[in-house]
């Protein structure tokens, strides 16, 4: 009798060995490596993945006949889904964000969907947008492009940072790498924060590239996942759009990424496996010998050191198109404003331009950032917030301690009556968001179509999209809205934009602060004066004299950038340091504080006894301390890169008592 196939599978669980099952002789031809394969595993079916055909004789110490092998119940795929590259970049992603083989191949593989006969293809369809072949980019365009050029040319893989100001033309750049690549035969994956909020770059793309475009996002069904992954492997999709998860799109000559608005944080996963788009982008592009364009108006601070140190390259678009002028950027004291006895929410400035520019019917955009789940006193007469004297992070007010803490290392402090800076009387917590701007807008301008968009009001269906087509028709005169007006606004008529209140990023207990402040003040910027007439922003701030403020009104990101560098060195904050975040978490919160000292003991003791070289901060009730029913304490460590893969290896093999989870987040976005 013939002898069964033996496989060795990768279960898609928190497992760190790969298991042998035998191949029942009737699915025997069927089964091929980095095919995904269902098994039994104690009482239950589990999915797992093919990794190799093994030999008895392979295998020492195991006697495969006398252990009698459970069979695999049955195949999920026709054909293999994981390729070499991809096993190696799930190898990869589990040694560096701290997960399982497995469970980084199961964001890798495409959905699980039945067969079903294919649909009729498209091309019957009349109104298919026709694609326009000729386009040529202008000087400044052209200069940047040929070093991207070449490297599409010769097949080399390259990661370039493209630093272009707003309205520079750098969605014309992307569309000509791409054009180049597609003549060359390979295909080009573009992924953006969010697609709900780029319809005028997808419409783009769809004018140049007609149905070879496919877009991927986590609101497509499984059916429509399923098609475009199929249609992805077989090249009838040769441009993808997509989100995060879009970056494992199964080409089979990929020869360019572009990762638009590199900076967002929306490019970092926020469940196991916790990876970022940049840095699975950076493995699929060298292993594909392609082109990466990280692009962005305000760069991440790690992507500009990055590039600065030569391992990127630095491109620069720093004219808008049509020679149109930078927007003209204030920026109001709001704590003179206070002095003068105005203590509303819109300054003098910026009440009589709103008036004078709906007068000539234009249109006006007032920006708020959400506010958050943190409440940080903060001094009305100077700016002042109080920050941790170790971590420099803005310290979180906690109602149960009726006291401040800092939510990296956990130092608690009395919350201040009187300013310790200016010693006013007026340190106050944070109190109004978009809904109260919108009353008092109402208020000053009754006559006026005033619209708001934010999370409340946006996410009841097609809302964005009719709210957008109003603006788009001139029908709105005043837009409130938070962070999601920030992206696809691309509207002529916009020539004056008031930030409410630009300090509550500024307050935000990260050490990104300055860094999101910058970025968001930067981008709100970007929105005005798209047209013939020159932009107006106002900035209403208490910390004018802040660098990340003062930096955003000359929107000149090199000047922020080498303050900010210089306090992440001197705090060993990333890009001087790497993060590692953990946080356990479970309901009983006596036995998540026990674990917690449990880690740290464990975290001291690898320090002296296994000579693993880092600092760690906390541990710390995590500031959401208390998220959907469980309990999280959080501890921080700040590490070399070099001391990373032993820390990491350590701690992938640390276990929780039962009942409770440690994450660990390697690189976090955020410390919250
Ligand atoms: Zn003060
Ligand atoms: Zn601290």
């Amino acid at each position: 009798m013939e002898e069964k196939k033996i496989i060795n599978i990768i279960l898609s669980a928190p497992l760190e060995k790969t298991f042998y099952y035998a191949v029942p002789q009737d699915i025997s031809e069927r089964v091929e490596v980095g095919m995904r394969v269902v098994v039994p595993f104690g009482k239950r079916e589990v999915e797992g993945y093919v990794l190799n055909f093994v030999e008895q004789s392979e295998v020492k110490g195991f006697d495969f006949k006398k252990d009698r092998l459970k069979n695999i119940l049955r195949i999920v795929d026709k054909q293999a889904v994981l390729s070499d590259e991809f096993f190696a970049l799930g190898r990869w992603i589990a040694d560096y964000y701290a997960c399982s083989w497995g469970e980084a191949l199961s964001a890798i593989v495409p959905p699980r969907c039945s067969e079903k006969k294919r649909r009729v293809h498209r091309k019957e369809e009349k109104n298919v947008v026709s694609r326009k072949s000729f386009f040529i980019p202008m000087p400044q365009q052209e200069n940047i492009l040929k070093p991207i050029r070449k490297c599409i040319d010769k097949g080399h893989y390259k990661t370039f940072l493209l630093h272009g100001i707003s309205d520079s033309g750098k969605t014309e750049v992307y569309l000509q790498a791409i054009a180049q690549v597609l003549q060359r035969g390979k295909q080009a994956l573009f992924l953006v924060p969010e697609i709900a909020l780029t319809p005028q770059v997808i419409q783009q793309f769809c004018e140049r590239f007609g149905e070879e475009v496919g877009i991927w996002h986590s609101h497509l069904s499984l059916r429509e996942r399923y098609d475009t992954w199929k249609a992805v492997c077989r090249g009838d999709i040769k441009v993808l759009i997509g989100t995060r998860s879009a970056v494992f799109a199964p080409f089979p000559d990929l020869g360019i990424i572009i990762i638009d608005e590199e900076h967002e944080t929306s490019f970092k996963q926020e469940q196991k496996p916790m990876y970022h788009t940049r840095e699975v982008a950076i493995f699929r592009a060298r292993w594909k010998k392609a082109v990466l364009i990280l692009g962005s108006a305000t760069p991440s601070l790690e992507s500009y050191y990055r590039a600065k140190q030569g391992e990127f390259h630095l491109i620069y678009l720093e004219h808008r198109i049509e020679e149109r002028k930078k927007p003209l950027v204030r920026i109001v004291d709001m704590a003179k404003e206070l002095r003068r006895n105005n203590r509303k929410i819109l300054s003098g400035e910026l009440q009589a331009d709103i008036s004078e520019q709906i007068k000539e019917s234009r249109q006006v955009i007032l920006f708020m950032n959400r506010r958050g789940y943190f409440t940080t006193n903060f001094c009305r007469s100077c700016g002042y917030v109080l920050r941790c004297p170790r971590c420099s992070v803005a310290m979180v007010y906690h109602l149960k301690q009726d006291g401040m803490i800092c939510h990296y290392c956990n130092h608690k402090e009395k919350e201040p009556s009187l300013c310790p800076e200016c010693e006013s009387k007026y340190m106050r917590k944070f109190g109004y968001g978009t809904e109260k701007i919108e009353e008092v807008v109402k208020k000053m301008f009754p006559s006026k179509k005033i619209l708001r968009l934010d999370l409340d009001t946006a996410y009841k269906k097609n809302t964005y999209q009719k709210m957008f087509s109003l603006f788009k028709k001139g029908k709105i005169d005043i837009l409130i809205g938070t962070q999601m007006i920030v992206k696809g606004f691309d509207f002529p008529q916009v020539t004056l934009v008031g930030v409410v209140l630009a300090d509550t990023t500024l307050y935000l207990p990260s050490f990104r602060s300055a860094e999101t402040t910058f970025s968001l003040l930067t981008q709100v910027a970007g929105r005005a004066g798209r047209g013939n007439v020159p932009g107006k922003v106002i900035i209403q701030t208490y910390n004018p004299q802040h660098y990340s403020i003062k930096a955003a009104g000359k929107l000149d990101y090199v000047s922020f950038y080498e303050q900010e560098v210089k306090f992440r060195e001197d705090l060993d904050y990333p890009p001087f340091k790497h993060l590692i975040n953990l946080v356990v978490r479970g309901k009983n919160v006596d036995r998540v504080e026990k674990e917690i000292e449990n880690l740290k003991s464990s975290l001291k003791m690898w320090i002296k006894r296994a000579g693993l070289n880092f600092t760690m901060l906390g541990p710390t009730p995590a500031p959401r301390a208390k998220l959907s029913g469980k309990f999280r304490w959080q501890i921080l460590i700040k590490i070399d890169k070099e001391e990373m893969a032993k820390l990491v290896s350590l701690l992938r093999l640390y276990k929780c008592g039962g009942g409770l989870y440690l994450s660990i987040d390697v690189d976090p976005m955020n410390v919250l």
